[in-house]
């Protein structure tokens, strides 16, 4: 619980919120007691309890990831550089897909305290105070993330995802589809049992949400079900949503029709609905699609983008449009998607993408992207709430270290905090009014042993990779190391 005790923050430079918009407050002071933020302004005439000197800081709401997977990512790690050329560079196919029609995928070897607990510390180190978190798995599994949830201070949106279908690795190492409609609709059907048991505990951290894992994945039904659900109860519904160049072209094949248009055909479409990723749709120049506006459409729903740009250039492939979807009225957010969670470098290397992308240097701003890793989120959640420091928000505060030799003589702080910073700069996380990071140090880990927990489950994946792997190899054949052993 947070404390009663009313926290005061003076001396630095803060973020602060009015009108509408960050503003900068140069040494202002923030107040907030219990929950809530109390005050911000240029100064302060009432009592406080404790006072926090933010001289040379920098003071911000804390982050918004709106699209994770929180855990250390036995996975990823081993797929930059290599990962199968017929999945066409989207990456999760490499190494979600089951061995076998009902064989786990290979990952399922993890540790799920061990990784679990790892994800949500590396969230906290990064001064991310809400994010949405998709995972699956049994309703024990499901009641078990919520408790890692709950302990780790931070709120969280999630909810066991349903699918109509899986992907899985036949014997000679194929790819195919396994369709099961009823299994998504009873996974659906757990999903919303769940968040009737779980929705606004832990103070209200923690938020149920409609997740349908993979639009590719999914039944037109199960997406209707999933957004009735959604509308119903008033959450967000969210999916993994044109991640995938074949996404695209099967749907049009299919209907006729774009995976935008046949979203907005059916009434999936509305500002409640968080279409991770989106990548393929028409006008992206790997489409060759530019017979619709679909991001005009996306715009008329005000429906909201989770961004994560990092994982995509890694795999050698971008998001285009990001100032395009802002101009159409989407509300564009930031997803850290895989480890590590650095919301920070996705900032930078989304607005470089971004400028890249249109040959414009004056778009994909540190203002746009700063503004995604915030208010676009708590938008997204339909929340307004979180993402900025203002009187009446929730005390989600992350203080910087912003006066050293990385960050240097500062001009403007947004440019400096998107195009120079780096997460070890951030000392202190409040969340909800509770600090979880002080003086750099996690308070509720043992850090050492997160971090050894997380080596001992990523080492469980790699031991018994040739057992689950279709290939039946050691995971360095299938993953080459970058260097050979001396
Ligand atoms: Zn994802």
């Amino acid at each position: 619980m947070a404390e009663p005790q009313r926290s005061l923050i003076k001396g630095g430079t803060i973020i602060a919120y009015r009108d509408g918009a960050h503003r900068l407050l140069e040494d202002g002071v923030l107040v907030f007691e219990g929950d809530r933020i109390v005050h911000v302004g240029p100064n302060y005439d009432g009592v406080a309890h404790r006072t926090i000197d933010a001289a040379g800081k920098l003071v911000i709401p804390g982050f918004v990831s709106t699209h994770a997977h929180v855990n250390v990512h036995e996975g990823t790690r081993l797929i930059t550089d290599v990962g199968r050329r017929d999945v066409m560079r989207s990456g999760f196919l490499n190494y979600t897909p089951n061995n076998g029609i009902n064989g786990p995928p290979y990952v399922a070897a993890s540790l799920p305290d061990e990784t679990t607990r790892f994800g949500f510390a590396q969230l906290i180190r990064n001064g991310i105070t809400t994010v949405m978190a998709f995972g699956g798995g049994s309703p024990a599994a499901a009641r078990a993330f919520a408790e890692h949830a709950g302990a780790s201070g931070i709120r969280v949106y999630y909810a066991p995802q349903a699918n109509s279908a899986v992907n899985y690795f036949d014997d000679d190492g194929r790819m195919r589809e396994h369709w099961d409609e009823s299994n998504g609709l009873a996974e659906l059907d757990r999903q919303e049992a769940f968040i009737e048991e779980n929705h606004e505990r832990f103070d209200g951290r923690f938020q149920g949400i409609a997740v349908v894992r993979n639009y590719a994945l999914a039944t037109l039904d199960l997406l209707r079900r999933a957004k009735a659900m959604a509308d119903r109860r008033g959450l967000v519904l969210t999916t993994h949503f044109c991640e995938q160049l074949f996404e695209f072209h099967r749907t049009v094949r299919d209907y006729g029709l774009t995976p935008v248009q046949l979203m907005d055909r059916e009434g999936l479409l509305g500002p409640n609905v968080l279409l991770g990723h989106c990548i393929y749709i028409a006008g992206h120049s790997y489409t060759t699609w530019t017979f619709s506006s679909d991001i005009e459409i996306l715009g008329r729903h005000q429906a909201a983008v989770a961004h994560a740009p990092l994982v995509m250039l890694r795999r050698g492939h971008a998001f285009e449009g990001f100032d395009r979807f802002l101009q159409a009225g989407v509300t564009m957010s930031i997803g850290t998607d895989v480890a590590p969670h650095n919301i920070i470098e996705e900032m930078r290397v989304g607005a470089l993408a971004c400028k890249l992308i249109a040959r414009n240097n004056e778009v994909g701003t540190s203002l746009d992207f700063f503004n995604a890793a915030t208010l676009g989120g708590a938008k997204a959640f339909g929340r307004e709430d979180i993402g900025r420091l203002a009187p009446g928000a929730k005390a989600d505060i992350v203080i910087m270290d912003f006066d050293n030799l990385q960050i240097g003589p500062i001009y403007d702080p947004i440019r400096s905090l998107v195009h120079f910073a780096s997460p070890d700069l951030i000392e202190t996380v409040i969340c909800d009014g509770v600090t979880l990071l002080q003086d750099g140090e996690l308070l509720n880990y043992d850090e050492a042993a997160v971090v050894e927990g997380g080596k001992r489950s990523f080492q469980k994946v790699i031991d018994e990779f040739p057992a689950r792997h279709w290939s039946k190899r050691p995971v360095q054949s299938e993953y080459p190391l970058s260097l050979e052993a001396w």
